[in-house]
């Protein structure tokens, strides 16, 4: 992972820790780490950002569901400490069948889940959670929502991350500057941008309110160029937010054109 992002020229990376689509995580080599920190350090790669896995539920009605997504909430901060990463990216979670959308229960369900992993977890890993796109079931994709919970957080273990693409399918405009501009004061009033630790830079494959989770390469979707530029040169961003990309890999060249596209947008502003 540290070698693909070198010949990429990451400045930042974002992992998974284990299988993101379930099992048990497999130990981490000491060796492998401490090669990992080296280049890491070499390169001035930092931060390192894990993501959790995809089947957490932190909202779940389910008690025993919760209880385990909690407990690998906590594991992954610890494996995420170990990792030397700062962050550890999760999303909030789905409602159950029949739930109100944005149900204060639910919501509840998510601040608890939270609560009791930083009860077992006391490290220096931050958690940061992440917008969605609202697609099915989703909770979080209003900033709204992510704001409301984080209150009840301590700000100094817990933040927020900024999907591009999840925020525009959720129906904040992204495709030019007014727009950028206009969102990011919405997530300012909302959560804050103090708090905003990651932006993770999709491009959108769904139009805007689609409530689509569908990633496009960086240029190539309804965020578009302009759009890119215009979150890239934007003042209301702290100048040294680490961006992530989690685009698509249609082809093997696809991560060094969608790096080289931002880094090129990076420099026209
Ligand atoms: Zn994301
Ligand atoms: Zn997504």
């Amino acid at each position: 992972m540290a070698q693909r992002a070198e010949r990429l020229g990451c400045e930042t990376v974002q992992v998974f820790s284990r299988s993101p689509r379930g099992g048990k995580a497999s130990a981490l080599d000491p060796r492998d780490i401490e090669k990992t920190k080296e280049m890491f350090d070499r390169h001035s790669m930092w931060p390192l950002v894990v993501h959790v896995p995809y089947f957490l539920n932190l909202a779940s009605a389910d008690r025993e569901k919760r209880l385990a997504s909690v407990e690998i909430l906590a594991e992954d901060l610890g494996r995420s400490e170990v990792l030397g990463a700062k962050y550890l990216v999760t999303h909030l979670g789905h409602l159950s069948p029949g739930e109100e959308p944005e149900s204060i229960e639910a919501i509840a369900r998510v601040t608890k889940s939270i609560q009791e992993a930083l009860e077992v977890y006391h490290g220096p890993v931050k958690i940061l959670l992440e917008n969605t796109a609202g697609q099915g079931r989703e909770i979080g994709w209003r900033f709204e929502v992510i704001g409301a919970i984080l209150e009840s957080l301590p700000v100094d273990r817990v933040g927020a991350c900024l999907d591009t693409c999840h925020a525009f399918a959720a129906g904040y405009d992204l495709a030019s500057a007014d727009a950028v501009e206009a969102t990011l004061r919405e997530f300012a009033r909302y959560i804050g941008l103090d708090k905003l630790g990651v932006v993770h830079m999709n491009d959108s494959k769904g139009d805007l309110g689609s409530r689509l989770d569908r990633h496009e390469h960086i240029g190539q979707g309804k965020i578009g160029v302009e759009g890119f530029k215009a979150i890239l040169g934007s003042s209301l961003l702290p100048p040294d937010i680490p961006g992530i990309l989690e685009t698509p890999q249609d082809s093997p060249e696809d991560d060094d054109r969608n790096v080289k596209m931002l880094k090129s947008l990076r420099l026209q502003v």
